[in-house]
């Protein structure tokens, strides 16, 4: 049997978060009124003339070089041609032979392998309005209120091979734009979206197959969904010796299927050509640089930061640095208790899995960085076990309590009384005689049976080191 490769490549939008739209002043706000934030220019009366907002261009120049992209610094914009009734002018303005940055990349770990995700271009481009179809009557409405909102359109090359690493690779691109701020990469919403085109070739092959691209994709798990199923419909295809038709797949998520929408007989020709209400944009060096020195550190810098400042494994960093409100976290909670690999283990595992579970962002956490390096101060001085204080962390998150206070006032404070665990022990050890003939037998690894028996003794307080060093001396002494 043939093995397929999958071949994938992406193109997002991404929604720009900019006060007003990107050729006239009309505010972006979210939720208006439908038709309320409109004028001549975005409604595209004849005789208006677009001016361009120059924080697009800023913003868009942000990402090109959080994605190591070349700038290349001449700018035309374009019309993109085509007819729906949320298009009033009957063209989109868009970039397309010199788009604002090329040639650009990111990297993506998944199950532990780096790769290299090459971007292909990133351009500037307004958004079209919105159809509102009434579920009452046989009619639509349109409005306005979208169209001019700026976006970036950012196009991968075909790099990724499965379903798997496009999911990490959007991840990352929204990373980015949340981390750089110019965007809230919000899915659901709309101000993210992504078209997935896939191909398959014959495992070892170069060359690429035909590819289809599915639409409609509004959340990431949606995305990997689609991927996953276009790439099961493609290889049942190829193995029943068919061709795939090269087309574009609509996503419905309700029944987890695509369906065929266009052929490619049917794509639009779009008919590009260079807008002639707008001049070239030419960008200065100066502000390219400007921008550049704007950049906090990103997040790929600080990941890689993470693994040579505090020798977090690379898994780690890329973790603790998904987002930026993560990693001022992890490196607020490392100012008052400086382990970092200890602080990780708690950040990716209690903290992490909490907020996974309560669906919060970090900067919502229940409990805060400091608290958290106050809880693994008292882990470390030996005041309370590991054990314990994985409840005090529970008991932290539920009642907003600091760790201090909860251990004093459950009781929860380490028995590391040499004299009480002895006693502890002795009284384990009286118990259980069997065991004790069999491990003096040689069955070693009673050893941690023991261990857990003192430990239930003493409701989880005792110090697991201390209690191992008085059985080792108790049994083998
Ligand atoms: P179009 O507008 O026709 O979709 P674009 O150049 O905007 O063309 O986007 C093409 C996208 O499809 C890019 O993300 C590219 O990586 C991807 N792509 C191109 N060829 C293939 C292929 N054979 N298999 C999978 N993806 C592909
Ligand atoms: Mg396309
Ligand atoms: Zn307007």
């Amino acid at each position: 049997m043939t093995a397929f490769e999958p071949v994938i490549g992406l193109e997002v939008h991404a929604q720009l978060k900019t006060q007003t739209k990107i050729f006239c002043g009309c505010s972006t706000q979210f939720g208006a009124p439908p038709n309320t934030h409109t004028c001549p220019v975005c409604l595209g009366m004849p005789g208006s003339l677009p001016v361009l907002n120059k924080k697009v261009v800023e913003y868009s120049l942000r990402m090109a070089l959080a994605t190591h992209c070349t700038v290349p610094g001449q700018n035309r914009f374009a019309r993109k041609n085509y007819f729906y009734p949320d298009l009033p002018k009957g063209y989109q303005i868009s970039q397309f032979e010199l788009p604002i940055a090329v040639k650009g990349y990111v990297d993506i770990l998944v199950n532990g392998q780096a790769r290299r995700i090459g971007l292909t271009r990133i351009h500037m481009e307004e958004d079209a309005g919105k159809l509102i179809h009434d579920p009452k009557r046989p009619i639509s409405l349109v409005d306005l209120n979208r169209t001019g909102v700026p976006l970036i359109e950012i196009v991968s090359e075909p790099d990724m091979r499965s379903a798997e690493e496009a999911g990490a690779y959007l991840r990352i691109l929204r990373a980015i734009i949340r981390w750089i701020d110019i965007g809230d990469g919000n899915m659901e919403e709309g101000s993210f979206r992504c078209d997935a085109n896939v191909s398959l070739r014959p495992k070892g092959s170069s060359a690429f197959g035909t590819r289809t691209e599915t639409k409609n994709l509004n959340s990431f798990k949606h995305v990997e969904k689609a991927i996953q199923y276009e790439i099961a419909r493609q290889t049942e295809i190829l193995l029943d010796g068919g061709t795939v038709v090269q087309e574009t797949r609509l996503w419905d998520a309700d029944k987890g299927q695509s369906f065929s929408m266009r052929s490619k007989e049917e794509a639009h020709d779009y008919r590009y050509f260079p807008d002639p209400d707008l001049v070239p944009l030419v960008i200065d060096p100066a502000w390219i640089e400007a921008v550049r020195q704007s950049l906090p550190e990103l997040p790929d810098q600080r990941r890689a930061r993470f693994v040579t400042d505090y020798q977090l494994p690379e898994y780690d960093a890329g973790v603790l640095t998904s987002s930026r409100e993560l990693a001022d976290y992890f490196e607020t909670c490392l100012r008052s208790f400086n382990q970092p690999k200890v602080a990780s283990n708690w950040v990716m595992g209690p903290l992490l899995g909490l907020l996974n579970a309560q669906d919060r962002a970090i900067e919502q956490s229940p409990v805060s960085a400091d608290g958290l390096a106050a809880l693994l101060k008292l882990l470390d001085q030996g005041t309370i076990s590991g054990k314990i204080a994985k409840t005090v962390f529970d008991e932290m998150a539920a009642t907003g309590k600091t760790a201090e206070a909860i251990v004093k006032e459950k009781g929860l404070v380490q028995v590391s009384d040499s004299s009480a665990l002895e006693a502890a022990v002795d009284q384990v050890l009286a118990k259980l005689p069997g065991e004790v003939s069999r491990f003096k037998a040689g069955e070693a690894k009673l050893m941690g049976f023991f261990v857990g028996q003192v430990m239930k003794a003493t409701k989880g307080k005792g110090n697991p080191k201390m209690v191992n060093e008085i059985l080792e001396k108790k049994l083998k002494g």
